[in-house]
Order: structure tokens, then sequence, then C-alpha cells
């Protein structure tokens, strides 16, 4: 990307950020979960469980979400909880009837019960990420914790980069452990927000397109890369600073994926918009 059209990229795409986060936003996006604690072990685990449930739509996996983190704090919190899983130290069914798609009852003890290893290894789940190759050292170590009898589908929620996967909710936990300033949580510093790999969805994928930001059309690693290499060359420090903005014009319909009389008229991306 030339010099000249980043810095018009970078004019379209500044004013989606330069109000701050929207409320309606951040009420609707799963990072309120890890959000709502303070102690930052509670929100590692509950970014790490909030994360790997977010597929799907909001208004779905969000009551499933809020019904864990309900049955977590009854037992001190998520990092509490997840150690006393991993400790076998939680009597009956803490879960009990609880479950999103294809995640049954004991996935969602298993993936506590993961977290809660790691906190029992390494004390923080930041030093299971450790650069340079943070996302796949952390998911080959995660893998290394899950109970010997996970299911295919607790395993599915674990995807390395290496197999091609856009792993859209690993970048999306690591996004919001690194980069600071809301709506992100800035809670881990060994790694710097200029590394981390945009969260590809389907949002994404869509407006990328339209901004001319990809050439790739599978929704995958390489795309998600490519994607990421572009916004670099508008914020070699923080490529991902308008993920958050971009990914909730679509989750909101203020886009609606296509040329639409209605709403493209008020759409800050309008001029630069080849949809
Ligand atoms: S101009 Fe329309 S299609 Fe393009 S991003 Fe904005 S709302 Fe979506």
């Amino acid at each position: 990307m030339v010099q000249k059209e980043a810095a018009s990229l970078r004019l379209l795409l500044d004013p989606l950020v330069a109000s701050g986060v929207a409320p309606a936003d951040l009420a609707n996006d799963p990072i309120r979960f890890a959000r709502a604690y303070s102690a930052p072990a509670d929100q590692e685990v509950a970014a790490a469980v909030a994360a790997c449930l977010a597929f799907g739509r909001v208004t779905l996996f969000g009551p499933v979400l809020r019904d864990l983190f309900a049955a977590a704090d009854e037992r001190g919190g998520p990092a509490a909880f997840a150690r006393a899983l991993a400790e076998g130290q939680v009597p009956g069914r803490p879960f009990a009837g609880l479950y999103y798609r294809w995640l049954k009852e004991p996935d969602l003890v298993g993936l506590f019960a993961t977290f809660g290893r790691a906190l029992r290894a390494t004390g923080s789940l930041a030093a299971c990420f450790p650069g340079p190759d943070a996302l796949g050292a952390g998911i080959d170590t995660l893998r290394g914790l899950l109970p010997p009898d996970a299911s295919r589908a607790l395993r599915a929620a674990f995807p390395h980069p290496r197999d091609g996967s856009a792993c859209k909710r690993w970048c999306m936990f690591l996004r919001w452990m690194v980069r600071p300033g809301a709506p992100d949580l800035g809670l881990w510093t060994h790694l710097r927000p200029a590394e981390l790999v945009i969260p590809l969805d389907t949002h994404i994928f869509r407006v990328a397109g339209f901004l001319g930001l990809r050439t790739r059309r599978a929704a995958d690693w390489r795309t998600a890369m490519e994607i990421t290499a572009a916004l670099r060359v508008l914020h070699p420090h923080d490529p991902l600073r308008y993920d958050f903005a971009l990914a909730h014009l679509g989750i909101s319909g203020r886009c609606r994926g296509k040329r639409d009389a209605e709403v493209c008229p008020s759409c800050p991306l309008e001029r630069g918009c080849t949809a």
C-alpha cells in the first residue's frame, strides 16, 4: 500500500475511533464479561472463556456466559473456581443444564479446568503465551493441558494457525490482553500491540474487502495476516486500533454488508467503500 493510499484510509478510519467506544457496542461485546472483574487472574480466565464461546450470535452465547460466570462467582470467581476444578475440588455439577451449541456441560467444565491447570502451572495465562509466536505457543501449551478425555468439540476450541485457521477467538483474546485502553484490558506487557493479528470474523472479512485491505477470498489465517499487514502500514505500532469499531459496524447492523440506501449515506466509510 502506498503512503498516499494509507493516508486517505487513515482519514477515513480515524473518525470511527475518535469518539471512543460506544456503550451500546461494549454492552454487545463479549469483552464485557472480562471487564466485570478487577483482579487480573479473574479477567484472564473470564476473557479466555468468553472468547472461546464467542461464536454465533451474541444474543445466544451472552446468556450462557452470564450463567457460567454466575456459577463461578458463587465459588470464588473465575480464577479460584477454575483452579478448584483443576484440583477436582468442586462437588456436584456447577454447570448443570448449561451448554452452548456443540459445547456440552462436560466441555464447559473442561474449559474452565484447562485454564485452572494453566494457572496452577504458571500462575498466569500470560506465561502460556510467550513471544514471538505467542498465539501458536499459547495454543500448544493449552492443548497440552486439556483433559485426557477432552471431546472433539472442546479440542476444536483451540485451533492453531499452522492448520490454516484464522483463530479469530484467540486473536481477539490476545487483543483484549495486550492492547491498552478501552475496550481492551492491556494486562500483558510482554507482548506489543504491533505483534497482534486481527480477529478475522465475517464482519471484518467483508469490510476489509470493501476497503481494499485484502485480496484473498478465504477467511483464513493468511487473510488475517494480509489484512493485519495492510493495517500495519496505517499504524505500525497498533494495527488493531480500528478492529472493535469495524467489527461493531457489522455486529450492530449499522453496516448491512451491501450497499444500502438507508444506512450507507451516514456511514463514515462511505467515501472509501466499494460495496
Ligand atoms: S458504506 Fe455501506 S456497505 Fe460500506 S461499510 Fe458503510 S454501511 Fe457498509
